[in-house]
């Protein structure tokens, strides 16, 4: 399936450098196409001027190029940063575009399309940290030895926490080395969307010989396979294939195998038997090298304490952090003020903390009792029932990281004597999100309650 929006960002990624790409271009998406009147989202109204301004033409030229012809452009201002809630996925099929759209080329003659891989993911621009090391590490092993040691590679972790990236960084930097190799990366989703399409026309076998050629196979997103039972099984013929032939493979997933419903024990175990890595969530020293890194990669002057408010402020995850970070050098290009300056007369507040200002410490206690199905009263009570106490400590873990409270004011908020009970119910809630997706899940689901 060929996305039309990703094909005009395609070509405009080769027109620009990957620093403007990833600024103005990686969260666009296109809102509608009929009428002869284009609509873009943009994350915010920064953007519409910037890129009105700079890139006008650059987009009327790679959308005509995609066979998309019209005579008027507009901007919108989506509700979210998050492309994929508005946007409708606009396809080849799209009905309501009708004949506006030729078909596709099935490659735009770059290989960045045709093996997966886009070339802005580099292991240099990967900065390692305490939250990565590990994972990076290994990465370089099977790059310098690929199909051995570390073969299954699986790489899991939260959503925006680096793995496509190096994975990414894993494909590029083998096929620069060996520009023979047969790479090929691509989402779970894909692969199994492929799948059916390929048996719905009678070519499994095509498929399926596809796979086998290749010297290294990288599946993101693991995942997505829930509930597809003939693709995963499918995709375990083909990693059986491969493994005995000592060609690498690569699966990265936001949990373990054997957290994912409906995987099949036997290929389960096989994923990590190469090891399995994960990626945590950044320190504040990972996340200031992080920005300070994108920072030097675009060329941008922001001031080591603006650098520090945002990875303070930030608690997500990266995507996040390049997002604040990303917005506040857009505002201070406009507003003709420095980062740090922006921040001090409080016109960059963090999206997040602005989002929750109208919420209070009782609040979240509240949502988050109610979430467990338990009364305040009991919640914060004394009960050292294992239920009762982990809902108390979450109430604490989200007081600590969505409403920075000290630690002393949650104590009060839930009920607890001291705040050293504080710091121990948040650490064990910390640690306990390392390997229990489920608790990761739900905190997730509060968060939207506390939000939504
Ligand atoms: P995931 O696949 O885990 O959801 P991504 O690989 O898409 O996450 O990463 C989200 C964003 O954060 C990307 O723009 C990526 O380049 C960036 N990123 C993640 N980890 C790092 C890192 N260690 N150094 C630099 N950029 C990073
Ligand atoms: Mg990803």
């Amino acid at each position: 399936m060929y996305n039309v929006w990703e094909n005009v960002l395609a070509e405009i990624e080769q027109k620009v450098s990957p620093a403007n790409f990833s600024t103005w271009f990686k969260d666009t998406t296109l809102l509608s196409a009929s009428d002869d009147h284009v609509i873009i989202g943009v994350k915010n109204s920064f953007f519409v001027k910037q890129l009105r301004s700079k890139f006008l033409d650059l987009i009327t030229d790679a959308l005509k190029k995609n066979g998309i012809e019209f005579t008027t452009i507009d901007f919108e201002v989506s509700s979210t940063s998050k492309p994929k809630v508005r946007s409708r996925e606009v396809t080849t099929t799209d009905s309501s575009l009708g004949d506006r759209i030729k078909p596709l080329k099935k490659s735009l003659d770059t290989k960045s399309i045709s093996n997966g891989l886009n070339s802005k993911y580099t292991l240099d621009s990967f900065v390692i940290g305490s939250n990565n090391d590990l994972a990076v590490s290994a990465a370089k092993s099977i790059i310098d030895t690929p199909g051995t040691r570390y073969n299954p590679f699986f790489l899991y972790g939260g959503p925006g926490l680096g793995k496509t990236h190096l994975v990414q960084a894993i494909g590029n930097e083998l096929l620069r080395r060996d520009p023979s190799l047969k790479i090929l990366y691509t989402p779970i989703s894909h692969f199994y969307s492929d799948f059916i399409d390929a048996i719905q026309n009678g070519k499994g076998k095509e498929f399926n010989r596809k796979f086998e050629k290749l010297d290294c196979l990288i599946i993101d997103d693991f995942q997505f396979i829930v509930g597809k039972e003939k693709s995963q099984e499918e995709f375990f013929n083909i990693f059986n294939d491969l493994y005995q032939l000592n060609k690498q493979i690569i699966v990265t997933s936001d949990r373990l195998p054997s957290q994912i419903k409906t995987v099949d024990e036997r290929l389960a175990s096989r994923l990590t038997m190469g090891g399995a890595f994960d990626l945590q969530l950044p320190k504040f020293e990972d996340k200031c090298a992080i920005l300070r890194a994108k920072a030097e990669l675009m060329g941008a002057d922001i001031e080591p304490e603006a650098i520090e408010y945002i990875a303070e402020n930030v608690n997500t995850n990266i995507r996040d952090l390049e997002g604040e970070f990303s917005t506040i050098l857009l505002m201070s290009e406009v507003r003709g003020l420095t980062p740090l300056e922006l921040i001090q007369n409080g016109s960059a507040s963090i999206s997040r903390s602005n989002k929750l200002r109208p919420i209070s410490g009782k609040q979240v206690v509240e949502k988050v009792a109610k979430y467990y199905n338990l009364p305040v009263k009991e919640m914060c009570g004394k009960s050292r029932v294992a239920n009762i106490k982990t809902a108390r400590q979450v109430a604490m873990f989200i007081l600590s990281k969505e409403l920075s409270m000290s630690t002393t004011k949650i104590a009060t908020e839930v009920g607890v004597k001291d705040h050293t009970t504080v710091m121990h119910g948040i650490k064990k809630i910390e640690s306990d999100l390392k390997l229990n997706f489920s608790l990761r899940d739900q905190i997730e689901e509060i968060k939207e309650h506390i939000y939504g």
